[in-house]
């Protein structure tokens, strides 16, 4: 982990839907991330101003190399200059990975119940590839809560994981739009429809969940009501709107 400040070159760009794109970053002397970790990135201005945010590791290796996949919000400050106007070869200033609590260790034996809400997807992404990447046996299941399909991150992925990798099952809560041949209308995520849809409490899955604010914390009241445990882990990008 590294609090100080440090150059990254940018030696991706790749869209993932409209409003969102995963880019590649080389760091020197970096090497990985905890599956979970985020980072802080810090844009200056010609007259000195600037602005911090973090964004969470979607992908790390042990070679310098790191993704992030960032959501424009269309009022936002920094937001629409790293989806828009960034490119290949510019440059960025970043501090991490950093997070030592909303993280998932490839040496925890327990069940893992994963549950986003729109770009909160991102940290998951990094805890299923890690899980994927690793020899542990226990169980990953991902409920995602979305606009619509083509709102999803990484959905070839996922779909190709869901379908063969045998230790991770998706299931997907579209609010406002469902694929061809859903079996029912756009519905946000209720606490009928999500108990329906997770490893029990009886299963004592770790629980790691990932969203804007408001989705965070309902989903989280829900689920200590159902009488899961209070050790539930959780990241809120900011925001107050719902899903996304
Ligand atoms: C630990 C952590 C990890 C994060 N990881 C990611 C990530 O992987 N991908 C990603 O896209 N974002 C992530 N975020 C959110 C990110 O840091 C920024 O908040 C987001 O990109 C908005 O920044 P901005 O400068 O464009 O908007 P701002 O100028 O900061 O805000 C513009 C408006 O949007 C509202 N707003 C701020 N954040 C959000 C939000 N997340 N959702 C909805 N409305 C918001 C503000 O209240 C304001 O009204 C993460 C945040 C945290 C704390």
């Amino acid at each position: 982990m590294s609090t100080t400040w440090r150059v990254a070159d940018v030696v991706s760009g790749m869209p993932e839907n409209d409003t969102a794109r995963t880019i590649g970053l080389k760091v020197a002397g970096l090497d990985g991330s905890l599956p979970g970790q985020h980072i802080d990135i810090r844009l200056t201005s010609d007259d000195g101003y600037s602005a911090v945010r973090s964004y969470s590791v979607a992908a790390a290796g042990m070679d310098g190399l790191l993704q992030i996949t960032v959501d424009e919000l269309a009022d936002g400050e920094v937001s629409p200059y790293l989806v828009r106007e960034l490119v290949v070869g510019d440059q960025l200033e970043i501090r991490g990975p950093v997070g030592g609590w909303f993280v998932w260790l490839p040496s925890d034996p327990n069940p893992v119940q994963l549950i986003a809400g729109g770009s909160g997807i991102v940290p998951l992404m990094s805890m299923i590839r890690a899980h994927e990447a690793s020899t542990n046996p226990s169980r990953f299941r991902l409920l995602y809560s979305l606009k619509s399909p083509e709102a999803g991150f990484y959905r070839s992925e996922l779909e190709t994981l869901g379908r063969e990798s045998g230790r991770l099952a998706v299931d997907y809560v579209y609010t406002r739009a469902v694929p061809p041949g859903w079996s029912h209308a756009p519905q946000r995520l209720t606490a009928e429809s999500l108990l329906a849809s997770i490893l029990p409490a009886d299963a004592a899955p770790e629980i790691f969940i990932c969203g804007q604010t408001v989705f965070v914390e309902t989903v989280s009241e829900w689920l200590v009501q159902a009488g899961y445990p209070t050790s539930i882990k959780t990241e809120r990008f900011g925001g107050t709107g719902g899903n996304r």
